[in-house]
């Protein structure tokens, strides 16, 4: 089921937590809330889940308009990062709990449970109590009981934040099984740029309760609309430094870097210029530079040198081994090499 919020507010007392926001979720996809600490991403949450009531706009689900809805006839599950299993509970308990808050018989509750248990994969855990689970195994307990009583849209605050890193990644992978066996609308909120970008089909980006941008992850990666979500987005983060363009060339401190930037949209002198760590290839035509540091990550090199004053980080795919105080010659590949106005961030395209 497609959810759409159009203009949707929260203002609490002096604070807009979420400020007119028009997006969709849509139907059977996975749409990760995305953005740094306080940017209204569990308010939106809320609001979705009929816990705040917006200070304008609508929700709607599907064709129908749901803002006045109490929460319970919303048909939404819930799944916080802090579980909130009953601890006196077995697990059993825990999931069919609410099926028999809505009288669901017993046998029918039951099995309800069993095959929810066995979808999230803890059906040998049933008679266990939460305290005899790991963290990630009491968080599938808990999305299963979110999804016992077949909700309409799944929504998920921060479900990762309390496992460790190792299972961060098994549960999340599970999630994004889950997701798809299901086909259930889901909302994912978190703060993890990598994770959202690993797991979501559309992320949406926030900040300040404003959305930014609306996406597939690889598109918001490849063509941010601006300088916020191009450094929000990517690991180690993007290079963003100040540049020169002149007669169509890309100019930072002295080095022609970047060659053919023409038609800029704003015909700005003075720029903020994007470059993507991975843009950098070794090139004899290119531009020298001076490795000051070599780090290997797995199978990559991340190398770190100076442009004039500005620090930057670069993978280099390389045959040879880097070491530190080499020149070696870099040029850019145009995909990771995006320019910004420096006023406001935006998004400046070239040809
Ligand atoms: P986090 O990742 O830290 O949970 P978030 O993106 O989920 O952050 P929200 O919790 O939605 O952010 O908060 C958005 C803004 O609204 C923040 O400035 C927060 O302080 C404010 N806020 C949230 N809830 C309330 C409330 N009940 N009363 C007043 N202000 C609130």
């Amino acid at each position: 089921m497609e959810v759409r919020l159009e203009g949707l507010t929260k203002i609490f007392t002096d604070t807009v937590a979420v400020d007119n926001m028009t997006v969709v979720f849509p139907s059977g996809k996975l749409t990760g809330l995305l953005g740094p600490s306080g940017c209204g991403k569990s308010t939106t949450l809320f609001m979705l889940a009929g816990l705040h009531n917006p200070t304008r706009g609508k929700i709607f689900f599907g064709d129908e308009e749901v803002t006045d809805l109490p929460p319970e006839k919303r048909g939404i599950g819930l799944v916080f990062q802090n579980y909130a299993l009953y601890p006196h509970m077995t697990v059993e308990q825990n999931i069919m709990f609410p099926l028999e808050n809505v009288k669901v018989p017993r046998k029918q509750a039951k099995q309800i449970a069993f095959e929810m248990a066995k979808l999230v994969q803890i059906e040998k855990l049933m008679k266990r109590k939460p305290s005899q689970l790991s963290g990630g195994q009491q968080q599938r307990v808990a999305i299963a009981r979110a999804l016992a009583k077949k909700p309409r849209i799944l929504l998920l605050d921060e479900p990762l934040s309390n496992l460790d890193a190792r299972l961060r990644l098994e549960t999340r992978e599970e999630i994004k099984r889950i997701q798809q066996e299901t086909g259930i609308t889901t909302v994912f909120v978190t703060h993890d740029q990598e994770e959202a970008m690993s797991i979501s089909d559309q992320i949406i980006v926030m900040k300040e309760g404003l959305v930014q941008q609306v996406d597939e992850p690889q598109e918001l990666y490849n063509d941010p609309i601006n300088k916020f979500v191009a450094k929000f987005l990517g690991n180690p983060p993007i290079n963003i430094l100040q540049g020169d363009v002149k007669d169509g060339r890309l100019i930072i401190d002295g080095n022609d870097i970047y060659p053919l930037v023409q038609k800029l949209e704003e015909p700005l002198e003075i720029v903020d210029v994007g470059l993507r760590p991975e843009a950098f290839t070794l090139d004899e035509n290119g531009f020298e530079i001076h490795i000051e540091n070599v780090e290997t990550i797995g199978r990559d090199t991340l190398i770190r040198f100076k442009l004039g004053e500005q620090q930057v980080r670069a993978f280099i795919d390389s045959e040879y081994r880097l070491v530190p105080g080499q020149d070696v010659k870099v040029s850019l590949r145009r995909r990771g090499v995006h320019i910004f106005n420096p006023k406001n961030g935006a998004i400046i395209k070239y040809e």
